[in-house]
Formats: structure tokens, sequence, C-alpha cells
């Protein structure tokens, strides 16, 4: 399995707590140890791929604040890589930051900037390779910007599960599944923000295993195993490198 990360992605380039020192590097230390990930180095997405999901006027405005234009750009291109590579059968992570699905057409907030997620899908979309996407955001918070993008595209289907406890938030994501039917991939806004011990405070370790487990089953009977997933929230720092390791354990 493949593991997208930069070097660049280090950097703390705003002081949000996305952009937090501290945050990539326990991630990165645990995957490491592990020889069935495999690291590659992504490179910055193109205006063009930027301009199928953003207004002018928006990346105009991103471009204002270079230290943060770069590091976006090295993000979406991160997501355009886990894409091409789930394309071709392998299945991908991006560990990238800043995350994106808070980012709209000509709009952002919430620690993101551009929408690595829909930047991602159009793109392989304008290749002529996909049609049809599943998208399952299990970030505590809505990926509004994803919605308000992509809902508008019939084959495009997009689960945001609520469930108040584990056990209702798994079977949602299940039975979402079940109803999703045949789709030509399938993508994950992987926020790890509902984790126990930080924001949410409600998915164990446990769960992110099975989060990625029923992810490869569906990619595996649905969308012949084409699979990936993008980091969005989670700011339990210490603990991101072991549930991230859980759910690719999962996923792989
Ligand atoms: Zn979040």
């Amino acid at each position: 399995m493949n593991i997208i990360f930069h070097e660049q992605f280090y950097r703390t380039y705003d002081a949000d707590p996305a952009a937090a020192p501290g945050r990539m590097e326990p991630i990165i230390h645990t995957l490491k140890r592990f020889p069935h990930y495999a690291f590659i180095n992504p490179k910055p997405a193109q205006p063009d791929d930027l301009l199928r999901t953003h207004s002018p006027d928006h990346i105009e405005h991103i471009q204002q604040t270079p230290t943060i234009y770069d590091i976006a750009l090295l993000a979406a291109g991160g997501a355009i890589e886990a894409a091409q590579r789930a394309y071709a059968n392998e299945p991908s992570f991006g560990c990238i930051r800043p995350p994106g699905h808070h980012a709209s057409h000509a709009s952002c907030w919430g620690f993101c900037f551009f929408n690595n997620m829909a930047i991602s899908l159009l793109k392989l979309e304008s290749e002529g390779k996909i049609e049809s996407a599943v998208i399952l955001d299990f970030d505590l918070h809505i990926g509004d910007g994803t919605l308000n993008i992509l809902r508008g595209k019939n084959a495009f289907t997009i689960i945001n599960p609520q469930g108040h406890t584990e056990k209702d938030y798994l079977e949602e994501i299940s039975h979402a599944l079940e109803e999703a039917g045949d789709a030509d991939i399938i993508a994950a806004s992987a926020g790890f923000d509902e984790y126990v011990r930080d924001w949410g405070g409600k998915l164990s370790i446990t769960a992110y295993q099975k989060i990625g487990k029923m992810m490869k089953n569906f990619s595996e009977s649905h969308c012949a195993g084409r699979r990936y997933a993008l980091l969005e929230g989670g700011y339990c720092y210490e603990d991101l490198g072991i549930i991230i390791h859980a759910f690719c354990e999962g996923f792989k």
C-alpha cells in the first residue's frame, strides 16, 4: 500500500491546529516501521487541476499568501497522486495537509484552502477514467465544501455518517455502503477527530481499522479494488500515528 507524503508537509504553514508543529511526525514515524508501506513523494498540482474545482478569484485569493498557496498546491498534488494510483489498483493513503473538505468552489474555512478530494476526483473524471464515485467522509465535521462542489453529480455518492455511538456510526457506514452499489472508485475524506481522545470523543482505535476494512471490502466487490483516502482533520497529535496505522491496516 502507498503512503503519499512529502517532507514539506512537516512545515508549520499557518497557526491553525491542522498546521500545528508535531502533527505529521508521529504518523510518518509509525508507518515507517512497517515495510509493507511504500512512501511516494507527490508533485504540486497544476493550475488546470485547481480550475476544475475552484473559481479563478478563489485561487488568486490563496495565492496572496505564498507559504499557504505552495503547500496547498502540494497537498492537492498528493491527492491527485493517491487517486491516480488507486485507479491503477494500488490502495493509497494521502498523508497530506492542509486538509480540503471545507473548501468550496469560491470560498474556504476550517483550516482548508483547496478541496483535495474534489480536485483528485474531477481530474480522474476529466481524463475519462471514472464516471462515478463513492466518497466516505468520516471526519467529525461535515465536508460542506465537498458537498457544495460534488453533490450535483448524480453518480457521486457522499456519505457523512452521524451516529452518536461507535456501534451506530459503524452500522451507518455499513448500510450506506450497501445502498451505494457499484462505482468506479471509493475515496475517503479521512478525518480522525472522532477519535475517543480527540474533539469528537467517539471512535476507538479498532473502529478505524474496521472502517478501513469496510472500504477495502466495498472496493473489492463494487469498485474493482480501487480505493484511496486523504487526511482531513485529527488533532490528538500523539495518537495520530496509532489510529492512522489502524485505518491503513484495515484498508491495505
Ligand atoms: Zn474535522
